[in-house]
């Protein structure tokens, strides 16, 4: 019989191989979760076991959860590109692109869909902080990338525990995506995980290309090296290979990303999803006009929370353009291949002869 893995094997497998997405699905679904044995140290940007601590024999609900030991399958879905805007102003001017993300969740929230949705909001000079936003305000508080690593799946325990809801939206990356599908599927025999599994309704995944250690891109990188006072910068932009930061209406900086590509995650750099494969809409912002957001709708319940809002008034949508369509395929082939192309030059890079 295989022996049973358990955190230090998730430690010495994934995290201190560089390849943990900080997803923060480890930490939802240990066993130990209401003594808090597990958590995220966001200055060492990883899960960490309570000190002093030691994992009890027969557990190991952290290393099977987590997509980075084993990926989940992907299921039969479809892909339906549209280019959208919010319809309500106030969305619009407060969220990056066309506020598609946002006008959704307001739909499914106003239309008891979902009782609460999951989102990182700004908790301070660009800190990103996992919340449970359950009014249009709170989604607000939500829009917009932060580029930097949140553990969004650790807002499954918060929205279902601390919240009492039922019925929730989960809005992250795509690795928050794929690590919740390994919550659905590996997570069943687990007891956080069949827990929480059925109180997930939406998953909305977000384009990314790769997200940065904050120490190294906001501290080093905007604040030392460029100057930026961080606490100024009201939106932060990636389209297009170039990070936009703005301060109100005024652009302080705009570079290619290859001059912050040494501050990404090493596990981002493994990453081959693009959109957010296990997702039911994802979202981003390549392959539409300024102003607009991309949307692809994926599942059968995408489809209807789509079409509702769109019935309801709460967005406009049409099409994406064929040249869209095509940047955005291209995308996700790049990152796909480039993660594929990571790990084999780490595996390449484990056999070569140790030098004396
Ligand atoms: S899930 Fe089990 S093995 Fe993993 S950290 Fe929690 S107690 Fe330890
Ligand atoms: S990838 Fe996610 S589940 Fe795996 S170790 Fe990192 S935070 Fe935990
Ligand atoms: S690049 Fe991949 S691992 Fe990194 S934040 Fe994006 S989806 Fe997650």
């Amino acid at each position: 019989m295989e022996e049973k893995r358990d955190f230090r094997d998730l430690e010495r497998e994934v995290i201190e191989k560089g390849k943990c997405a900080l997803c923060g699905g480890c930490v939802a679904t240990c066993r130990l979760l209401d003594y808090e044995y597990l958590s995220v140290d966001f200055s060492e940007e990883r899960p960490v076991i309570r000190e002093g601590q030691q994992c009890p024999p027969d557990c190991g609900y952290c290393y099977y959860q987590c997509p980075r030991v084993e990926k989940p399958a992907l299921r039969e879905g479809f892909e339906e590109m549209y280019e959208v805007v919010s319809t309500d102003e106030e969305i619009r001017s407060a969220c990056q692109d066309g506020g598609a993300v946002t006008s959704l969740l307001a739909y499914a929230l106003d239309n008891a869909i979902v009782e609460g949705c999951i989102t990182v909001a700004d908790k301070g000079e660009w800190r990103p902080e996992v919340r449970v936003a359950m009014d249009k305000a709170g989604l607000i508080k939500g829009a917009g990338s932060k580029y930097t690593p949140a553990a969004t799946l650790t807002g499954i325990a918060d929205a279902i525990l601390k919240y009492d809801l039922w019925s929730v939206a989960l809005v992250g990356t795509p690795c928050g995506m794929s690590s919740y599908e390994k919550m659905l599927v590996v997570g069943r025999g687990t007891h956080n995980a069949h827990n929480f599994s059925s109180h997930i309704r939406l998953k909305i995944g977000l384009f990314c290309l790769g997200s940065y250690s904050y120490e190294k891109l906001m501290k080093g990188y905007l604040e030392q090296k460029q100057g930026i006072d961080i606490g100024d910068v009201t939106k932060l932009q990636i389209s297009e290979d170039v990070l936009h930061v703005y301060a109100g209406g005024k652009e302080l900086l705009s570079v290619g990303i290859d001059e912050i590509e040494d501050y990404k995650r090493d596990g981002c750099k493994v990453c081959e999803d693009f959109t957010g494969l296990f997702s039911d809409i994802s979202v981003g912002n390549n392959g539409t006009p300024e102003g607009k957001s991309s949307v692809i709708v994926r599942t059968d319940f995408g489809r209807e929370v789509f079409e509702g809002a769109l019935e309801r008034g709460y967005i406009e949508a049409k099409p994406i353009d064929k040249s869209g369509v095509d940047l955005i395929h291209r995308l996700m082939k790049k990152k796909k291949e480039a993660g594929i192309a990571e790990k084999e030059r780490r595996k390449k890079k484990l056999m070569e002869p140790q030098k004396k």
